[in-house]
């Protein structure tokens, strides 16, 4: 994406275009628009835009909303967002580790490790796990979760590592979550491909793991700032603290938005939507039947509660981040922002930043933020990380829609949303809250950047494109090319390979 591309557009839209929500997506979809000399117009609730991609500084430190880092598989993308970023773009090692039963180990799991570390006991069960199950592959239509992750990894492993984090994470036991969840990811080597290792039969994993990851020196969130200044500078207009309340209809399409503060109605002539999705349904005027209302209801999302923690010391770990499986501690993961960028804590200092899942209202989220603070601190000397007394301060950051919740049924649930708003001829719906699909950063790009390609070419408004939501891509598909040039051009050495792995 060149300033070459900058020209009168010849499109569908020749009036104002209207983003609603300023995360990845939304930005993506401003950002392609006002490079190709589109009007628009971003309403973000928040004073900053970003999303759950947000950097938020405090006392001379940064912290993301929990540890973001940038891979993906689309080398146009990847390139556009360096040639947005140049040199304050880091490529960064990643080092990840998993604290089960008072050890460490290696994670994505590695033969040998598990062969120095683990109690010989459970070693002899995975091997049983694996001859007694035979090879198998998990399902591929939707399943439950357990069914899924039992045929993947045996039961040994399951219950060590998977079960009570799965449940700590949603909420919810795996036997009640879909296996969309697992199996939109790029599942991690599975049972059998670990044993083959260790008996040296296969060199090479079928899946690989990306071993580093791109990083903005200021935080995740820098990106989107760029994009904010770049959408500014080519006239785009960005509103900040503007919270879309009511979406007027008028027959097939929308009429105007209704924002607050101050009830200010904003008109365009098309629409894109990245507000969560039950949200955008109860904020229509007037309502939608009440069986695409009552659909939404259960569509519920994860929200995690992020403990930020001032230390005062060079470093805590070698880790980028650290999974937490074990139900008794409240945390799911430990990140340490500094080994993502050193502009993340002033000089000689460290950070940790601790995910908590928790549900709006339940009793982690109610907890006063003092307790949850001495509790985080128990919780981490029992994992020992004995950093108590070198905490400078913390504070905390929430996201409560952090995670869409694939439980089982879902698919219908969502299925009826978006159809309903498929009749809505100048709406277009994208992003990971916006579709309730567990997108990444680079894919809500995508669907930003592919909601305005779509408005450009003049194409049917619809992006919801349900194929899609129903049979979540692999994410090693090629996507569609946002920037239309040859893959083959913009091949990188860097080989960001894909990683996503069934522990989040
Ligand atoms: C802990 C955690 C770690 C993650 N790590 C990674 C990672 O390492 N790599 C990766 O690729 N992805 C990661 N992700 C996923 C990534 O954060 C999401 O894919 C991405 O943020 C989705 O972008 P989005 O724009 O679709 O949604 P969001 O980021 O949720 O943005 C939606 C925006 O809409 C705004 N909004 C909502 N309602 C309204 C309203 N009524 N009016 C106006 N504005 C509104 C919100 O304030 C928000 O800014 C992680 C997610 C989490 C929770």
């Amino acid at each position: 994406m060149r300033n070459s591309e900058i020209r009168n557009p010849k499109s569908a839209i020749q009036d104002r275009v209207v983003v609603l929500g300023g995360g990845p997506a939304g930005m993506g979809a401003a950002w392609r628009l006002a490079r190709t000399g589109h009007r628009v117009l971003l309403l973000e609730k928040e004073d900053r835009v970003g999303g759950l991609c947000r950097t938020v500084e405090y006392n001379g430190f940064r912290f993301d909303l929990g540890g973001h880092r940038f891979i993906s598989q689309d080398a146009p993308l990847v390139e556009a967002i360096r040639d947005l970023m140049g040199e304050e773009l880091l490529l960064v090692k990643r080092r990840s580790a998993v604290r089960l039963m008072g050890k460490e180990f290696k994670y994505p799991l590695e033969p040998l490790d598990l062969l120095r570390k683990m109690n010989r006991g459970y070693l002899l069960a995975c091997l049983r796990d694996c001859l007694t199950s035979g090879r198998q592959r998990p399902p591929e239509a939707e399943g439950n979760l357990e069914d899924w992750l039992l045929t993947k990894f045996g039961p040994t492993l399951y219950r060590l590592f998977f079960e009570e984090y799965t449940a700590k994470l949603w909420g919810v036991h795996p036997r009640g979550l879909s296996s969309d969840w697992a199996t939109a990811r790029i599942p991690l080597l599975g049972l059998w491909d670990t044993l083959l290792r260790i008996l040296s039969l296969q060199k090479r994993p079928k899946k690989q793991f990306a071993t580093q990851f791109l990083y903005p020196r200021k935080g995740i969130g820098q990106i989107f700032e760029y994009m904010e200044r770049e959408v500014r500078s080519r006239g785009g207009e960005v509103l900040l603290g503007r919270e879309v309340t009511k979406v007027l209809l008028e027959g097939t399409r929308v009429r105007a938005v209704v924002c607050q503060p101050g009830q200010e109605l904003i008109e365009g002539e098309a629409f894109i939507s990245t507000l969560p999705l039950p949200r955008l349904i109860n904020s229509l005027e007037p309502p939608p039947p009440d069986e695409v209302l009552s659909s939404v209801r259960s569509l519920q999302f994860r929200g995690l509660w992020f403990l930020n923690l001032l230390i005062d010391r060079p470093t805590v770990g070698i880790n980028t981040w650290t999974y937490v499986p074990e139900g008794r501690y409240l945390m799911t993961r430990i990140q340490e922002p500094r080994l993502r960028s050193p502009l993340n804590a002033p000089e000689g200092k460290t950070s940790l930043v601790l995910e908590i899942p928790c549900d709006c209202g339940d009793a982690v989220w109610t907890m006063e933020e003092v307790t949850l603070r001495d509790r985080c601190l128990k919780d981490l000397s029992g994992l020992g990380i004995e950093i108590g007394p070198y905490v400078l301060d913390s504070f905390s950051t929430m996201a409560p829609l952090a995670y869409p919740i694939y439980k089982l049924g879902y698919r219908a649930s969502r299925g009826k949303a978006l159809s309903f708003l498929e009749g809505i001829s100048n709406l277009t719906v994208c992003g990971r809250p916006g579709l309730f699909q567990y997108l990444f950063m680079d894919q809500a790009i995508q669907s930003g950047l592919k909601a305005a390609e779509r408005l450009m070419g003049g194409r049917d408004a619809q992006v919801s494109d349900r194929s899609k939501v129903e049979n979540p891509p692999s994410l090693r598909q090629a996507q569609d090319k946002p920037f239309g040039r040859d893959r083959s051009l913009h091949c990188e050495p860097l080989h960001l390979v894909e990683e996503r792995s069934v522990l989040g």
